[in-house]
């Protein structure tokens, strides 16, 4: 995985810059709507239990959609 990391402009615009190498490459980047942001979600985890049936049980865990990084890559600019 290439190394990574989320960037605040001033103005709180946040930016996803990675790295290629020597290349750079900056993204806008959108907080996440799975995480809002914060790069962890909340979700139930089966524990399977063969004796009772098995259960739920609420777990943090690092966010599917983002990978953790709380922020993902802006869609493309629709003009109206
Ligand atoms: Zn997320």
């Amino acid at each position: 995985m290439m190394p990574k990391a989320i960037v605040f402009d001033r103005d709180g615009t946040a930016t996803i810059r990675t790295w290629y190498g020597a290349l750079v490459v900056n993204e806008p980047a959108i907080a996440c709507e799975k995480c809002h942001g914060t790069g962890t979600i909340e979700y139930d985890e089966p524990i399977p239990d063969y004796h009772n049936g098995g259960y739920l049980r609420c777990t943090e865990g690092e966010c599917f959609e983002c990978g953790g990084y709380g922020y993902v890559p802006a869609p493309e600019d629709e003009e109206e």
